[in-house]
Parts: structure tokens; sequence; C-alpha cells
């Protein structure tokens, strides 16, 4: 299945926030609701959006403090925000972008527009998180900057975690990750998240991979390892072919 780019949607009138999450959802993205700073930031805790649309008049804390906010920590820094604004003001542009938003939108805005500019910053974040590498290891290539992977020529479909998951496992094949390093790798930071998760993630990645997914070894009481080559049955794993 295609990844739909989950878009979080920070923004406090209830009638403009459902209108575009209708548009999104339309649009091919996955909306999610918050009305507040603080509902916003348990969204985050929970998973990471590949974009957020803020607004910066909200109840508590502004849309521009919560932007300075996402900017400084490691885990958010990455993300692309797109400031909704109603003003016109060139001075609150200016100062919405020093925040650190990527772009923004003044209110009242096309559907049209606003899905341009989501995509928009999405293509100008992209090559900076996945610089142009390509990797491969036996029959399975991966091209970061066009997030394609393919198996023996045919391309497979991966969601983002798993992409990114299989990524890193690829760059560092042969190597037993635990739980933990995976976690702090490819999550970023494991505040919120149980290493149970891992093993969900290793699941849908084996699933996704087909045949592939016999490369994706579970090192008993260590982790996982990504094991080059060709696909293993357990039965042949002894025998190295390569
Ligand atoms: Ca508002």
């Amino acid at each position: 299945m295609k990844h739909l780019p989950r878009v979080l949607i920070v923004e406090d009138e209830p009638a403009i926030a459902e209108l575009i999450q209708v548009n999104l959802k339309h649009g091919g993205f996955t909306p999610v609701l918050a009305y507040d700073s603080v509902a916003a930031q348990r969204e985050l805790d929970a998973e990471l959006p590949d974009v957020i649309l803020l607004d910066w008049m909200l109840p508590g804390q502004s849309g521009l403090s919560l932007a300075r906010h996402w900017r400084k920590h490691e885990r958010t820094k990455g993300i692309p925000i797109l400031m909704l604004t109603a003003r016109g003001d060139e001075p609150d542009k200016v100062a919405g972008l020093d925040a650190g938003a990527d772009d923004y939108i003044t209110k009242p805005f096309s559907t049209q527009e606003l899905l341009a500019r989501i995509r928009a910053v999405l293509r100008r974040r992209t090559p900076e998180e996945s610089p142009g590498d390509r990797v491969t290891v036996g029959a399975l290539v991966l091209d970061a900057a066009t997030h394609r992977i393919a198996w023996k020529s045919q391309e497979l479909k991966l969601g983002p975690t798993e992409f990114k998951l299989l990524h890193h496992l690829m760059k560092h094949p042969e190597r037993v990750h635990s739980r933990a390093s995976l976690l702090d790798k490819v999550w970023g930071d494991h505040v919120f998240i149980e290493e149970r998760t891992v093993d969900v993630h290793v699941k849908r990645l084996r699933e996704a991979l087909g045949q592939a997914g016999a490369m994706v070894e579970t090192v008993r009481g260590a982790g996982y390892r990504l094991t080059g080559g060709m696909a293993k049955t357990p039965a042949a794993a002894a025998s190295p072919e390569s």
C-alpha cells in the first residue's frame, strides 16, 4: 500500500480544521487534527508527521512559539512546517520563517493552493533527509533519493518506518542491531516508544519484502540483522553462498 503522507493540522477553529482535514484526505494525505498546542505535542509524541500545518493564532502557546520549540528539538526539527496565517503583514511572515517555518499560507486559501504548498515543502525536504545514495545488499536495492526499493528488479512498497528501518539495516549489513539501538537510530528518540514497537515494524518489513524478508534475521536475545546475499531458508542458513 502506498504511504499517504501524514499531516498534523494544528488549528483551533473547528470549522477550518475540519475543512482542511476533508480536503487533505481527498488530496491523498493522512490528516491528524490537534486543536491546541497540548494536543499537537501529544500527537507528535505518538507519531511524527511528514508535515505540520500550524495556525499562527492559537489559544495558549502561539503557533510561532510552537514552531520555534519544534525546530530546537532533535526529534522534530526535520519536519516541514507550513504556517497558516490570517494576516497579510510582511513582518509576520518573516517572523514565521525566522522561527523555522518552511513556508506560510495566508487565509483564506484555496484547497488547490494548500495541497500544492504541502507537496512543495515535502519535495524540498526530501533531498535533505535522504542524500542521493543507493544501497545494495544482495538482490535488494534501496534508492534513498527516489524512495524506491527493488528486489530482483521488482519494486516493493514499504511504509515510511519500514523504509527507514530497512535503509538503516542495509547501510550496516551483517551487523546485529539491538532493539534499543534501532529505536535510537531509526526512530531517533525512544522516550515514548516501547521496544516491542521494533518487533512490530520488523514483522511488517518482512511481510513487505516478501521473499527477501528472510534476509532480516532475528538474533535470539540480541536483536536483528540483515544478512547479505540471497534469501535463506532456516535450513540453508548454515551454508553461506557468498
Ligand atoms: Ca486560530
